[in-house]
């Protein structure tokens, strides 16, 4: 039977930006829940590699990152998020190592704060922070465990599936659950899986990754932008069969490895934009430059032997452990790739404190749109979710209490 309940602030979905934003709402002082689809630990977050960008070099600063963004977006983000996004990057960084999260640092003094740093895709200076090639998994445990420690309410099994505008703030069907809450917070992702499931293609995505608390909050009224870009990774894992959709790490192209045709040419920049490499694989395949996967795929080479040992051992533990296991050494001779369906770049229209067009609806993380314009660049994705997500779950509390 349907049970009734009620809070200051709801919160759905519990990926990075879900569990940032509902870990400082409890902070400030709400009622809170977290109304998840399947248990708290599934989402695309837990799934993230690569790392998380911060200006922390010494070479670096947040107007810096900003200008790679705009640039990297073909001048589409909006800037004023962008502003918030790259000024509010150290701090989200501390905010996470105060909860536990252990950054990957150098063995020796290196004046970027003792953080191993990598330049990724877009980026003019060294910025990545990693732990291991498993950031993401790091981040939300840490998320997890501060929330998990508090008083806060999970709901979970229990996907939104309705939601209404009442005088007192929003109702919301999750599950068996008729949720009253004075302020709303959307963290519910992006829609990759089920795009790349209706068009018959691999996606990185977690499986909840569906997209239709979008819609609901479209069908509220609530403004979205540039919902029709969705970005490919260029680097999905080609072959062997069982690392097909694998998001092989940007970060082996930010340590040395480059793009290959069949002819062992490289064909494009390993460090430009995304939708640039991405692009340059599509059009290297069509021209025929591109091999063919035992199972008859399109791929190009990855040239991964070009990364020092070293660099290997401490920055892509994980990957290298995958291959090995298929009895594929990436360190001793190329890997297969080709892109796959990555990330919703657009999203719900907010403002600096994550506040959807609509009163009282916050949307963080992927659902929102604006942050990356039409083309995001690695690193940010989580940066925005805990950026976004603890100015969301502030905002929220307060507007609760008022
Ligand atoms: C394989 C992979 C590697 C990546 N690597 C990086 C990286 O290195 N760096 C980077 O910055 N970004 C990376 N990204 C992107 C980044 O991880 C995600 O975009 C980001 O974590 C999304 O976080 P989120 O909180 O918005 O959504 P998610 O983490 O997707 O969480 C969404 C949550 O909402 C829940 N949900 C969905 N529908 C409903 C519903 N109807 N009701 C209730 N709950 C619902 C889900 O179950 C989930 O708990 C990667 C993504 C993938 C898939």
């Amino acid at each position: 039977m349907a049970d009734r309940l009620s809070f200051d602030v709801l919160v759905i979905g519990s990926g990075a930006s879900g569990l940032a934003a509902a870990v400082s709402a409890e902070r400030a002082g709400a009622r809170v829940a977290i109304a998840t689809k399947g248990s708290l630990q599934a989402c695309n977050s837990a799934k993230a590699q690569g790392g998380i960008q911060s200006s922390l070099g010494e070479d670096d600063s947040p107007e810096q990152h900003a200008e790679d963004i705009w640039k990297s977006s073909h001048e589409t983000a909006d800037m004023r998020l962008v502003e918030v996004l790259t000024t509010d990057a150290p701090s989200a960084i501390h905010w996470l190592e105060e909860l536990g999260v252990a950054f990957t640092k150098e063995s020796s003094v290196n004046g970027n704060g003792g953080y191993r740093l990598a330049r990724c895709g877009g980026a003019s200076r060294k910025r990545l922070l990693q732990v291991g090639d498993r950031t993401g998994h790091a981040i939300t445990k840490g998320l997890r465990d501060a929330w998990e420690a508090g008083t806060g309410t999970t709901l979970a099994s229990s996907p939104l599936i309705n939601l209404e505008h009442t005088e007192n703030g929003w109702r919301a069907w999750c599950g068996r659950h008729t949720v009253d809450a004075s302020t709303i917070v959307l963290a519910a992702g992006g829609r990759c899986f089920k795009e790349a499931t209706e068009r018959g293609e691999l996606s990185t995505n977690h499986p909840n990754a569906t997209g239709e608390v979008t819609l609901l909050a479209v069908d509220a009224g609530a403004e979205a932008r540039d919902l029709d870009a969705l970005q490919y990774h260029p680097n999905g894992g080609a072959w062997p069969e069982n690392m097909q959709g694998y998001s092989i790490p940007e970060t082996t192209r930010a340590y040395g490895a480059v793009l290959l045709n069949a002819d062992r040419e490289e064909f494009t920049d390993p460090l430009a934009p995304r939708d640039v490499v991405s692009r340059a694989i599509f059009d290297e395949v069509a021209k025929g430059k591109g091999v063919e996967t035992p199972d008859g795929r399109p791929a190009v080479l990855l040239d991964t032997t070009r990364i020092p040992k070293a660099d290997a051992e401490v920055s892509l533990p994980y990957m290298l452990r995958r291959y090995r296991a298929a009895d594929i050494d990436p360190l001793s001779e190329s890997i297969l790739t080709y892109p796959v369906l990555h990330y919703q770049n657009g999203g719900l229209v907010i403002d600096t404190h994550a506040e959807t067009t609509l009163e009282g609806m916050y949307a963080c993380g992927e659902i929102a749109g604006g942050t990356h314009g039409r083309n995001r660049m690695m690193g940010n994705s989580l940066l925005e979710c805990v950026v976004f997500g603890r100015r969301a779950g502030r905002a929220a509390a307060e507007k609760a209490r008022s």
